[in-house]
């Protein structure tokens, strides 16, 4: 087992000064999803994707309810990540489910077992097998119309003749609850009457609430929600996902993504919590336990998968699904944290990455499935494979030569339930490879048995369908105004030159760009269909407003005026925005990108903005009118020169539905901006360095223009007030190895004052720097980070409490040490020294 070396997530900070939520109102919209049909829709330079011209009828919007302020800072257990001390980590998914059976049937693990085994030794090898087979509804449907109909014959065979455990995604498009509820009963009733009755399990992707439901709520996608640097915004949204979820009648959510956001380039990078181990470990435990709370079988509660262990979002090209070179130490270092954290909270399952680590596929890797996710980390819930990856060791990895040999393989590495997902070949060789004696029926038994475990857990057997008398409050205007306050909390604002910002409604504004009246730029992927396009553009809410929208609601129609100026590649009415910018006080120019998923999302050519977009930003920079930048993107696209243009730049990344309003409350400063970057934004496409990059990737006076320096460094936002910083303070100059080692703390303070006119929310950030060490050491790592509000005049004085793991680095060995030497603490440009002794101080 690895010893725990990472940091205690996030914030000693009393409960008061998390910002109680301001809220307003208004209607809501609805979401949904496709997969089946995995065409690619985006040609992601990017994309507004093609939208379909299948009429869908939107789901009306929901009357407003009476504003509340949603007391966030309700609770401080929300803001303590439960990262165990040393040594306390593994038991975790058991325990979980330990302690949630015990929770809601009363029932011991012990009895929870009993139930298991009881049922397993009645169970056939077919029986078995059919468990470990997970099918796409498609596999259970009609082809038209939408939404496509369940078909009786299909679903028979696959829940009759297969044994199939588990069922995942929608067909097409998002559904509405109603059609959700009459896909699941007809799932469960067709599995009540099977021999044992046992329940399928459903799982669906809701990864920025739930995606795939009409009617629910849309949060920013993860790269936004880690820019609020919000646990309990997180947690909310975890909270609201799960329920939501549930009330479709689905049990398993595909969610938190867990791979650290290192590579710009990558076209998952919306989907991650940005580039840092800890604040990705910090937002994914938020998210986790909002969505799986403290007992799976209560029906507003889901069961959570981690994904992708381990190591996809490394590719070294950038690419999806291409090749990762990482080594041991750097795995370790960057990218097992996350993942270790949230078996050590209990997630209840974990998917596997579809890549290669080190030329071995993970779902072929042993190694990464067994020695590192079972023995070391201790997980002991459901490993289950990512899309078609079992075929993929054959057609995409080449490690097999057939898919009998891969799905043998694959159970050899350690998988659990193989997301197949449009055939029955899986079960077809894993019961032949059993029958022929190429791998045990214990062996199946093993994986069978957690498979039941989690349909326990869940209540499944008690209530197949838990969760559908909720489905009225999908949707609801609560649920809303906390996405509004995440998309809120999540805009950035990068550079303010003279206060140019916030806007006044007296202004004059030329809003102008690709992105500023895009619902799919403002929500990406995901989003009602797979890649947020297609059917997705029908299923908009009325109301929901996009950037410029929101800006009429601000200022009325005739302060702003809208021009597109260009599409996401080309231009488009470019001497008009030019001339409407002559003629207007402001331009605000929204840049970016549009919507994509995974592979479809690889850049074509580099992480530069489109010539198109940065051509514009010049030519209305060129008429003198003062340029807000704007930017709506999955990604930090390089701007070239074109940002010297700017003399205001906001990031939004993808806010969701709320975002277009968001977005305008704080550029006409009704909303202090509080985002802050959850990763490095870079200048140049190539060659640059994330914050805690090693003491050689320093920016040397030899190489000045070598863009390794950020455009703006992780952790950077500004606000419309000014913070600053005093009395940074260790309680100790040193601490003895042993006693650090043995359980001694060390506690930093620090004092942050709000100097300016108006209240504001300050992300405090405490780093922490290795002057020397045996493996060359990071720039610095963020340790601790909290949020704070401040009226004008305000000051607080803020306690972190560091550990030995916090002080650890990843030896030369591959396993966490504590190196005796000098270390440096730092806040903003505050610093303190700090040294771990190999002995014991003496004290005068
Ligand atoms: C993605 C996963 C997702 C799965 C099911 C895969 O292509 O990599 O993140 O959970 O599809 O939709």
């Amino acid at each position: 087992m690895i010893a725990f070396y990472g940091a205690a997530p996030c914030l000693s900070k009393p409960l008061h000064v998390l910002v109680p939520l301001l809220i307003v109102l208004t209607t809501l919209a609805g979401c949904t999803q496709t997969n089946s049909s995995r065409m690619t829709e985006a040609d992601s330079d990017t994309t507004t994707a093609a939208v379909s011209s299948n009429a869908l009828s939107q789901t009306g919007a929901r009357a407003s309810e009476e504003g509340v302020t949603m007391p966030l800072d309700r609770d401080v257990s929300l803001l303590e990540m439960s990262t165990p001390p040393v040594g306390l980590s593994a038991q975790s998914s058991g325990a979980f489910i330990r302690e949630v059976v015990a929770d809601s049937t009363g029932s011991s693990v012990e009895n929870l077992d009993a139930r298991v085994d009881s049922l397993l030794s009645r169970m056939t090898l077919e029986e078995k097998v059919g468990q470990m087979m997970q099918l796409e509804l498609g596999m259970a449907t009609d082809a038209e119309p939408f939404p496509q109909p369940i078909n009786s014959e299909k679903l028979r065979r696959i829940v009759q003749d297969y044994h199939v455990g588990s069922i995942l995604n929608v067909v097409n498009a998002a559904f509405t609850t109603e059609h959700w509820h009459e896909v699941l009963t007809a799932v469960q009733d067709e599995a009540r009457q099977t021999r044992l009755g046992i329940p399928v399990l459903y799982g669906i992707d809701a990864v920025h609430g739930a995606n795939y439901t009409q009617e629910a709520v849309l949060f920013p996608q993860n790269q936004g929600l880690a820019a609020t640097w919000n646990v309990a915004l997180a947690e909310e949204s975890g909270v609201i996902t799960a329920r939501d979820v549930r009330a479709s009648g689905i049990p398993w959510n595909f969610s938190p993504v867990l791979d650290v956001g290192r590579d710009p380039r990558w076209p998952r990078l919306y989907e991650t919590f940005g580039e840092d181990a800890h604040l990705t470990s910090a937002m994914g435990l938020a998210l986790q336990r909002g969505m799986q709370g403290t007992d799976l079988s209560d029906p507003a509660h889901v069961a959570a998968a981690a994904k992708h262990f381990i190591g996809y979002s490394g590719s070294e090209s950038g690419r999806d699904r291409t090749p990762a070179r990482i080594s041991n130490i750097e795995l370790r270092e960057q990218y097992l944290r996350p993942f270790q954290d949230a078996v050590d909270a209990g997630v209840a399952s974990i998917m596997v990455n579809s890549g290669e680590v080190n030329g071995v596929p993970v779902h072929a890797s042993r190694y990464l499935l067994t020695e590192v996710l079972r023995e070391e980390l201790g997980f002991d819930g459901v490993v289950v494979t990512d899309w078609l990856d079992i075929k993929k060791l054959v057609s995409l990895h080449e490690v097999a030569p057939n898919e009998r040999q891969a799905t043998k393989m694959a159970i050899e590495a350690g998988i659990d339930m193989s997301m197949v997902p449009s055939d029955v070949s899986f079960f077809e060789h894993l019961v032949a490879l059993v029958e022929d004696g190429e791998v045990t029926e214990a062996r199946i038994d093993a994986s069978v048995r957690r498979i039941l475990r989690l349909k326990f857990a869940l209540g499944l057997f008690e209530d197949p369908l838990p969760g559908l008398d909720l489905a009225d409050e999908v949707g609801n205007e609560r649920d809303r105004r906390v996405a509004l306050q995440a998309a809120q909390e999540s805009v950035t604002l990068l550079r303010n030159t003279d206060a140019l910002l916030p806007l006044s409604p007296d202004q004059n504004v030329l809003v102008t760009g690709p992105t500023a009246h895009s619902m799919q730029s403002l929500n990406n992927g995901w989003t009602y269909t797979w890649q947020g396009g297609g059917r997705a553009q029908e299923l908009f809410h009325d109301g929901r407003p996009t950037l410029m929208e929101a800006m009429r609601e601000h200022a009325g129609a005739d302060q702003v005026q809208y021009v597109p100026g260009a599409t996401l590649t080309a231009p488009d009415q470019l001497r008009e925005a030019v001339a409407a910018a002559t003629e207007s006080d402001v331009a605000v120019v929204a840049v970016g990108e549009g919507a994509y998923a995974e592979t479809a999302g690889n850049l074509p050519h580099s992480l530069m903005l489109p010539v198109a977009q940065r051509r514009l930003i010049r030519e209305i920079a060129a008429t003198g009118t003062p340029v807000v930048l704007v930017m709506i993107q999955g990604r930090p696209r390089t701007l070239g020169d074109a940002h010297e243009e700017a003399q205001a730049m906001v990031t939004a990344y993808n806010p969701g539905t709320e975002g277009g309003q968001a977005l305008a409350d704080v550029l006409y400063g009704t909303v202090n901006p509080s985002g802050h970057l959850p990763y490095t934004y870079p200048s140049r496409p190539t060659g640059y360095a994330l914050y805690d990059h090693k003491p050689s990737e320093r920016l040397s006076a030899d190489f000045a223009d070598s863009g390794a320096e950020p455009l703006f460094p992780f952790g950077h936002g500004e606000s419309y007030t000014t913070f600053a910083y005093r009395d940074l303070q260790v309680d100790t100059p040193e601490a003895a190895l042993d006693s650090l080692n043995a359980g001694h703390t060390v506690d930093v303070r620090v004092t942050v004052e709000n100097t300016g006119s108006r209240t504001g929310q300050d992300v405090v950030q405490l780093y922490l720097r290795d002057e020397v060490a045996s493996v060359t050491p990071a720039a610095r790592k963020l340790k601790r980070f909290t949020k704070v509000e401040l009226a004008p005049g305000a000051s607080e004085t803020l306690t972190f409490t560091l550990r030995a793991e916090d002080f650890r680095l990843i030896g030369r060995s591959g396993t966490p040490v504590l190196e005796p030497g000098a270390f440096r603490l730092q806040v903003d440009t505050l610093e303190a020294p700090f040294s771990v002794t190999e002995q014991v101080p003496v004290t005068p």
